[in-house]
């Protein structure tokens, strides 16, 4: 199966992030995803997901910390 015909991704780059990924007593799996010119769309989502889920502080570190989190995949 190809993942990204079966989620119907157009050709690209897109950005990820993957709570499994992440060290959480939770365990969380969301995974959020947007195109790379979506940036701010994708790092505000997953600014909220992070405050209201991981009850982490609004703060300019968080920022940093939600950027970090990116991964690039493309989509050929
Ligand atoms: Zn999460």
């Amino acid at each position: 199966m190809n993942l990204a015909k079966k989620l119907g991704l157009k050709k690209g780059t897109y950005l990820f992030s993957n709570c499994a990924k992440m060290p959480s007593k939770m365990k969380c799996r969301l995974l959020l995803m947007g195109p790379v010119r979506q940036k701010k769309d994708l790092l505000a989502a997953g600014i909220e997901h992070m405050i209201k889920v991981h009850k982490h502080k609004r703060s300019p570190k968080l920022y940093k910390e939600a950027a970090g989190m990116l991964e690039r995949v493309t989509v050929a």
